[in-house]
Order: structure tokens, then C-alpha cells, then sequence
């Protein structure tokens, strides 16, 4: 008698997983070796920084915030994926080198965009992971290029792909040898106007159950608002996510880039105490 695949995590509802990504493909979960620490093991990471590094005041104060409050590694853009032309583009390569630094100083590894591959070999060189940004996801010779270095990958889900085209995103960096990706669900467009993006929560346990990678969760772009951000972190973590990346500015109202979605120190301190109870209450820890 032929099988039914109702129960087949690899075909659900049309969505085939592609085979390195599958769950089905390797028998442990993949875990993401970052300098100290380890994303999808049974602890949370908390991912914190601005939305961009502005300068050295912003960038030494908001890590000191996001550090004291208890983030295990930092985010920064210097190469700014910008709507309009006419805002500010980041820093590129000097704010790479000023999230080297500051990374050392404070001891925390940190993460940012690429957003070509004339900056992969660069950025490579500096951060210990490279992000590829929502608008880049199905910028496949970026994927590729980033799939030949050994630097871990955030890779963020494109505002308007589905969980298949998020996969096959990256399959196209497994292909070319890297399996330290981790898959960021920030959101994605619908017919709402009132958030940002709809925060696609259920995308976390599906990511989960299809693919073997560690999943994170961007409250920040996934709803646009400061006041929102709290909330759908603790849901996130108790849907089942292994981490968060969240904007935070040492000045929100001054700053250059998402200011009105980014925490202040004081909020994300806050959240940060909440979030412990709820991975507690899941089984789980704040790195
Ligand atoms: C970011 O994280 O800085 C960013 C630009 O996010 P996204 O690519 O998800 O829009
Ligand atoms: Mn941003």
C-alpha cells in the first residue's frame, strides 16, 4: 500500500524541504559555534546593538547598556540596506572596524550585514558572524559567496518569501560547504499596515520542525514599534526560539537608523529580566 506523507515533516502543504537543510537529512540539531557561545544548544541568545553604528559615543554606550543588562553577543550594520537612497547609508568599513573593537573590549562577539560579495572577504576578516539581510535572501551569488567562507551566517527570512524559498535560501549555503547558518524570522509583508511587518511567529515552530538549524527571531523589524518589541520577544522565546536580535540605541530618539523601534538601555534591561522567567518556564536559559 502506498504511504501517506501527512506525517512527513518534508512535505507539508506543498513546501518541500530541500535535503541538507532537512531535518530528516542529519540525526543531531545543528548547533552555531560562536567565540563562547553555542546557538541551539538549550540556551537563549540574546542578540543586542543599533540598528547601525553611528559613532564611538553611540556605539561604546549602547554595548556597555546592552552588556551590563546581560546580551551574549552584539549586532551593529555598517553597510545599511536603505530604502531610500537618501538616508543614512552606514559607516561600512571604518564601522567594521569600530564593532572589532568594540567587540574586544567588551568581549562579545558580534554580527553584521554584507550586502555584496565585493564586502564578504572584508567583513569576513573582522566579525564572527555575517548577516544577510532580508532584501539579499534570494541574492544568490551572495549566498554562494558567503557559503565559501567558514564565518557562521544569519541568515534573515525575505519580507516576501515563503518557509520553502527561506529554506532553499539556505541549502545555497550548505551547498557550498558552510553549515553554520542560522535562520532569522523578522517578519514579512502583509496586507496589514498598522506593524512594520507581521511578526510570523509560527514560522519558528515550522523552521524548527522541517530543518535541524537554530531559528532567531528579529521583534524589532518584525513589528516597528518600541512598544511592541517586549512582547513579541517573550512570546518568541516561548514559541520556541533560540535567540533574538533586538535594536537597541543609547539615545532612540537621536538615532540615525530605526530609532522608533529601537529599546532604550532601560527597556531592554527590563525585558531582559522578563525573558529569563519565560525561558525558564519553557525549559530553558538566557545564555
Ligand atoms: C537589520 O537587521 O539591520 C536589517 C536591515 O534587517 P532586515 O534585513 O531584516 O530588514
Ligand atoms: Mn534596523
Amino acid at each position: 500500500m502506498e504511504s501517506n506523507n501527512y506525517n512527513d515533516p518534508s512535505v507539508i502543504g506543498g513546501c518541500s524541504v530541500p535535503v541538507r537543510v532537512n531535518r530528516k537529512s542529519k540525526p543531531d540539531l545543528t548547533i552555531v559555534d560562536l567565540p563562547g557561545i553555542r546557538i541551539g544548544s538549550s540556551d537563549v541568545v540574546i542578540i543586542a546593538g543599533p540598528c547601525a553604528v553611528e559613532n564611538n559615543e553611540q556605539l561604546s554606550e549602547t554595548v556597555k547598556a546592552v552588556k551590563t543588562a546581560g546580551a551574549a553577543m552584539l549586532r551593529g550594520g555598517a553597510f545599511k540596506p536603505r530604502s531610500s537612497p537618501y538616508n543614512f547609508q552606514g559607516l561600512g568599513e571604518e564601522g567594521v572596524r569600530m564593532m572589532r573593537d568594540i567587540s574586544r573590549e567588551s568581549g562579545l562577539p558580534f554580527v553584521t550585514e554584507v550586502m555584496d560579495t565585493r564586502q564578504v572577504g572584508f567583513v569576513a576578516e573582522y566579525a564572527d558572524m555575517l548577516q544577510v539581510g532580508s532584501r539579499n535572501m534570494q541574492n544568490y551569488p551572495l549566498l554562494k559567496e558567503v557559503g565559501m567562507t567558514r564565518k557562521p551566517v544569519l541568515l534573515k527570512r525575505g519580507m516576501m518569501a515563503t518557509i520553502e524559498e527561506f529554506l532553499l535560501a539556505a541549502e545555497y549555503i550548505m551547498n557550498q560547504g558552510n553549515e553554520q547558518i542560522v535562520l532569522c524570522e523578522r517578519g514579512i509583508r502583509t496586507f496589514e499596515p498598522t506593524t512594520r511587518n507581521t511578526l510570523d511567529l509560527s514560522a519558528v515552530p515550522m523552521l524548527k520542525h522541517l530543518s535541524h538549524l537554530p531559528v532567531i527571531v528579529d521583534p524589532s523589524h518584525g513589528t516597528g514599534h518600541r512598544w511592541m518589541v517586549p512582547t513579541m520577544s517573550k512570546a518568541a522565546v516561548a514559541a520556541g526560539c533560540d535567540g533574538l536580535i533586538i535594536e537597541v540605541h543609547y539615545k532612540p530618539e537621536e538615532a540615525l537608523c530605526d530609532g522608533h523601534q529601537s529599546l532604550s538601555p532601560e527597556e531592554f534591561a527590563r525585558l531582559m529580566v522578563d525573558l529569563r522567567k519565560i525561558a525558564q518556564a519553557v525549559g530553558r536559559e538566557i545564555y
